[in-house]
C-alpha cells in the first residue's frame, strides 16, 4: 500500500462523517502531465447530510449529492484540476459518482 498523505490521513480520520470519500476510476482518457499515467486517478468527493436527533431517533433530513473536492493521479498523486478536465469526461465522472 502506498504511503498516505497527512491530508488523507485527516480524510480517513473523518471517515465516519465522510463516508467513501475515496473513489478510483479507470479507464479515463486523461493524462497524467508527471508520470504519463492515463488510467487511474483517486478521485474525492465531500457528501454533506443534515442529521436530526429526535428523542432516541435519528433521522438524516436532507441528503445532498457528493462534490468533487480532489482529483489526484493514483500512480504519482500529483493533483490534477478537475475543471480541466473534459466537459465529457467531467460530466462522465460525476454521473459515475452521483456526484455534483
Ligand atoms: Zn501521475
Amino acid at each position: 500500500m502506498r504511503k498516505r498523505t497527512s491530508k488523507e490521513r485527516d480524510y480517513a480520520d473523518l471517515h465516519c462523517v465522510l463516508p467513501d470519500p475515496f473513489h478510483t476510476i479507470s479507464p479515463m482518457p486523461l493524462t497524467c502531465p508527471s508520470c504519463g499515467n492515463n488510467h487511474n486517478f483517486l478521485v474525492k468527493t465531500l457528501q454533506m447530510h443534515v442529521v436530526r436527533l429526535d428523542d432516541a431517533r435519528v433521522e438524516v433530513n436532507d441528503e445532498g449529492r457528493p462534490a468533487v473536492i480532489e482529483v489526484l493521479c493514483d500512480e504519482c498523486e500529483t493533483a490534477l484540476k478537475f475543471e480541466d478536465f473534459d466537459d465529457a469526461v467531467r460530466k462522465e465522472m460525476l454521473l459515475t459518482l452521483g456526484a455534483r
